[in-house]
Parts: C-alpha cells; structure tokens; sequence
C-alpha cells in the first residue's frame, strides 16, 4: 500500500493529521494508496512557505522563468510513458488518451515559453508634457487551484504553467481521486529549475479547500469542477476579495442537420459521447437530429458501433475504447440516473445495464447506453451524467434543435454537423455557449485560444490558457511619470556666490 503526502518546498512531506483519504484502482476496485488529507493548519503553513519562495521568483526575469517550462517541456516528453501508465492506474482512462491528457497540458506550458512577450506593457511616450504613461503586469503573489479528477494532468497544468510563468507561486489541491500525477509534475517541476516552494501541492477535502479560500496571502483562485462547488467556490473566494475563475459541469448537445453525412456524425459521436467514459466536460452527451428521417438513420448507424464497443481496463492494449468510471458511487449514480431515464419514458435501445466485465466485477466498469427519444424533462436531460450514456432528443426543425442547447443551463461546447455553411453560420452566430464544433464533435481551443463556458458553465471572466490566463495570473500596474529639467540643460561650472 502506498502512501501519498503532499508536495512541498521541493519534496514530499507526510501529512500530520493522520487523517487519510483511499486512492482507488478503478479497473479492480482495490485501494491502492492512502492520501494524506491536510488541516487548515497545515495549508497555511504551506501557503506561508509558498509566499517566502515567490519574492525571488516573481523578480527573476520573465525568459529565465520562461526555460523552466522550456525544461518541463522536455522532462515530460521524456517521462510520458511514466505519466501516463501512473494517470490511467488511478483515473482508468486508456493510455493513448492519458497521453492526451498529458500532451494538452504539456501544450500550455509550450505556450508559457512566449512568457516574456506575453509579459510585455505598455508604453504611451508623451501622454502629456513632458509626461510618460507606461503599464506593466506584475505577479498577483500566490495563487491557488482546486482541480478536478478527470484531467488530472491536463487541468493542473494548464493553470500552474501561467501561473508560474508570470511569477507567483502556486498551492494546488489536486483531486483526491487521483492526486499521482500531479506530484510527479511538480517534482518534474524542481528538476526542470524550478525553486522550491513556488509549486506546492496539498491533499486534501473540504477543509484544505475552505482553507485556500479563507488565507489572506493566496490573491486568485481558479476551480475546476461541478457547478455547485464552482459556484460556491467563487462566492467564498471573491467575498474574501480574491479573483477567481470557476469552471463548472456541462451538458453538450451535438446538433444533426438532415443534410449532415450521418457516417460521419455517428462516428463522432462514439467518440465524443463515450471516449474517457463520457467522463469530459466536452463530452456530446446530448445528440439532436433534426427530422424524423435524420433521427432513424442516426439511430440506425449508431446502435451497432455503441453494441461495438470495448469496454476494458486500460492494461488490454491499445484498443480499449475506454475504462472504468472513478470510483463506485459515480457508478452507482449512472446507474440510478439511466434507471430513470427507463422510468421517465425514454427508450433505452442498447441496455447494458447488467454488463460484467470478467476477471473485473469489483471494478466500476460501467457498460455503454443509448437513449432514443429522451425529452428535456427527464433527469437523464437536465443532469450532467458524467458517464457512458449517450441521449437523443428528436427535433422536428433547427429552431427547435438550436432552442435545446440554448436554453440548457449549461454552456460549455456544442457541435453542429451540417453541409450547409449558412445554417453553421447561423449555428455559430447565435448560440450562447461558450465553444462550438461545425463538424468537429469536441471543440476544444488549442494553448493559444482560450478554454471557457458560458452560463452556468462559468463563473468568472477570464478564460483557461491562452492570452486570458496572463491576464488572470498577473495584475496591472501604470505609472505616470515626469521628470524635472535636469542636466541636459547645461551644467553650471562657475563656483558662484550665494544669492
Ligand atoms: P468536484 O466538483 O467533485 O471536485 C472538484 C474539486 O473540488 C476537487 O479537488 C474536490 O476535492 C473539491 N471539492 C469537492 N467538494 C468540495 C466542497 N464541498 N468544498 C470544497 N471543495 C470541494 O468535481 P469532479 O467530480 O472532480 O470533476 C468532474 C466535474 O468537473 C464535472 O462536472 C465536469 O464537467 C467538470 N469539469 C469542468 C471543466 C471545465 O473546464 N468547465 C473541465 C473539467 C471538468
């Protein structure tokens, strides 16, 4: 059994509480290591440290911050097969897409290496007589980030690399549910030169989290999570007068155009609805086709790639299309929420519900389920499943289509599939979430864009990575400056009297 503390000023440390939370092997059901929980004592101690460590790093200059992540880049391409086998272990994901896990992470801290360019002010050279106006962004200090367990490299890193790179220091509370790989990022932090103490990781609950949100010296928060503890985080951390980003649940709906090339479309949707067990914020859980003749071809082209599917745990190779959900009860709460789906009318056409997984029955193997017919009263429409159950919602016009995703509560992605680039067009113009797909089924913004909901979705206004994350992590500061007449008037060489 192993033993998992926290992470910090450059080393792993025991927790002191005794208190421990159990890291669960998802594909056998065994706990596979004991997670140190940490006391609200403790996390101020850690963020107290943090603080110490962040002086000399938010003064070094922005290209020497910028080789640690041009380091990182390295060790982690050199470390992915590592990364990745430790990722699925705990998450279940398959490692083809552990390593994308990784690799969009390992993206953003390519693009913090453009750090001293990003970091760049502004200069208004005569503003006034004699006058300059110049702004710069400077470091907020310590920060801290509360992360979900789905992406347990690909969220931390995309708010500790900005985080770092414009000079604060970071206090991550990774999930509990698999909390590895964020420690071997940060000790692949130190050894890619980072100084210890500006990448701190604490374990923990509830109490380490209202303890972030409660410390005076941590200035910005971000989450990444469901939407009611997004929402209540952002209300305790901006009451305390901290910035924050909060990134909550969704409910993507994938529009199907009767002119759309249904192969296709269906194809997307095995991937986008049940890839990484449909355990994505950009996963499609909601399909929309548009037209009685649409529904049934779609219907018709997905039953039997959903019946193909290869359920596995993540070590029978690389053509699992996907694992075990995390842990026992996000299986029990799928299983409960498609049992209403069969209770509140919806046609359950591929019904994996007693589905066993042979030499696995105590893993939290969850088989793939396709709904026809579902209507947007059903608990299996309003709530974000967060598992392998893909629902369809007939629409009998666009308007009705489009009707469904707008006024969903969530607002994370959308696709839409069509031949038509007027209706896209449309598609795109009006909808009121936050990133769309026109025949692209998860449209996720590479580094350089930015990553963000609308509705409920978001709380907050800048979004993840991109030009948003050096604006989140940094704060400005514009000087005005005028100089009286000096030397350049000509210098007075005649010892005088005084007048
Ligand atoms: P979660 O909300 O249960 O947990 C997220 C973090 O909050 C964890 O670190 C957890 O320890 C902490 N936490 C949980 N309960 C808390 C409480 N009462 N008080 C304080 N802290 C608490 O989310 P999860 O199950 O780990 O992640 C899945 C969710 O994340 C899904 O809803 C998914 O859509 C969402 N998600 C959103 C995005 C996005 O960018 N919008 C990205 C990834 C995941």
């Amino acid at each position: 059994m192993q033993n998992i503390g926290h992470f910090i000023n450059g080393a792993e440390v025991a927790g002191t509480t005794g208190r421990t939370s159990d890291v669960f092997n998802p594909a056998t059901g065994e706990v596979q290591a004991k997670l140190a929980v940490a006391s609200a004592a403790e996390v101020n101690d850690f963020v107290a440290k943090a603080a110490e460590a962040q002086v000399a790093w938010g003064n070094t200059n922005p290209q020497k911050r910028a080789r640690v992540m041009m380091a990182m880049v390295g060790l982690m391409n050199r470390d992915m097969d590592k990364l990745a086998e430790a990722l699925s272990r705990e998450h279940g994901k398959t490692i083809p897409d552990a390593k994308g896990d990784l690799q969009r992470g390992l993206e953003v801290i390519e693009y913090c290496i453009g750090a001293p360019e990003m970091l760049k002010g502004d200069y208004t050279d005569a503003a006034g007589p004699g006058i300059d106006m110049y702004s710069m962004r400077q470091p907020l200090g310590v920060v801290a980030s509360i992360m979900p367990f789905n992406f347990p490299a690909m969220m931390p890193l995309w708010h500790v690399g900005p985080a770092l790179a414009c000079g604060n220091a970071v206090v991550l509370k990774p999930s509990e549910r698999d909390p590895s790989v964020p420690m071997m990022l940060a000790e692949l932090f130190v050894e890619a030169g980072l100084p210890a103490g500006c990448f701190q990781v604490v374990n923990g609950d509830k109490e380490a989290v209202d303890a972030l949100l409660d410390n005076e010296t941590i200035m910005g928060v971000s989450f990444v999570g469901s939407t009611p503890i997004a929402q209540y985080i952002y209300s305790r951390a901006t009451a305390n007068g901290k910035r924050a980003q909060c990134f909550g649940g969704a409910k993507n709906h994938m529009i199907i155009m009767p002119d759309a090339d249904i192969e296709q479309a269906a194809d997307a949707l095995i991937g986008a609805g049940f890839g990484a067990a449909g355990e994505r914020c950009m996963a499609i859980s909601v399909a929309v086709p548009v037209g009685e003749e649409t529904a049934n071809k779609l219907i018709d082209a997905l039953v039997p790639r959903v019946e193909k599917l290869r359920v596995a745990p993540y070590t029978d190779g690389n053509d699992v299309d996907y694992g075990p959900v995390v842990t026992a009860e996000a299986k029990q709460r799928i299983l409960g929420l498609i049992e209403s789906g069969v209770e509140q009318g919806a046609k359950l056409v591929v019904d994996n519900r007693d589905f066993k997984l042979q030499g696995y029955e105590n893993g939290f193997f969850v088989g793939p389920h396709l709904f026809d017919n579902v209507t947007t009263d059903m608990d299996i429409y309003t709530q974000e499943i967060f598992g392998p159950v893909l629902s369809v919602v007939r629409a009998t016009t666009y308007e009705e289509a489009i009707g469904y995703a707008m006024d969903h509560e969530y607002g994370n992605g959308t696709a839409i599939y069509t031949r038509d680039g007027d209706t896209a067009r449309d598609f795109a113009h009006r909808i009121n979430i936050g990133m769309v797909g026109i025949n692209v089924p998860i449209p996720v913004p590479l580094a350089y864009h930015t990553f963000g909901g609308w509705k409920k979705s978001m709380f907050g206004d800048l979004n993840q990575h991109g030009p948003d994350s050096f604006k989140f992590y940094t704060r400005t500061k514009t000087v005005t400056s005028r100089w009286p007449s000096g030397i350049k008037e000509g210098g007075e060489f005649n010892f005088k009297a005084m007048d």
